[in-house]
């Protein structure tokens, strides 16, 4: 049992909890239109959030299931390019104290 810090959150993908800090973080930018899905910069107060593991595979499934779709309640647009982009970065950054 080790306790993490911060809030949980699950992947919307593959139902995994985990901290928030191990998942990546999207919302809807309502601002662009038509609003679409796309990665959430840290810190950034942005409503309600989409979390996936930093994992493709999970963007596939999120997509498969509507999960994104469900967190958002409403029909959004995704470009699956630009959340792989996302994911991608979120990965390249250096990974800082996950607790093993
Ligand atoms: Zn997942």
């Amino acid at each position: 049992m080790n306790k993490s810090d911060g809030p949980e959150r699950m992947c919307i993908g593959c139902g995994r909890r985990a901290a928030q800090g191990e998942l990546v973080r999207f919302f809807l930018d309502e601002e662009s239109s038509p609003p679409g899905v796309v990665r959430s910069s840290p810190g950034a107060r942005t409503g309600r959030g989409a979390y996936l593991c930093a994992d493709g595979g999970c963007l596939d499934l999120a997509l498969r299931s509507k999960g994104f779709s469900r967190t958002f309640r409403r029909p959004v647009d995704i470009e699956r390019n630009s959340l792989l982009d996302g994911l991608e970065e979120a990965n390249r950054k250096p990974r800082e104290k996950i607790g093993r």
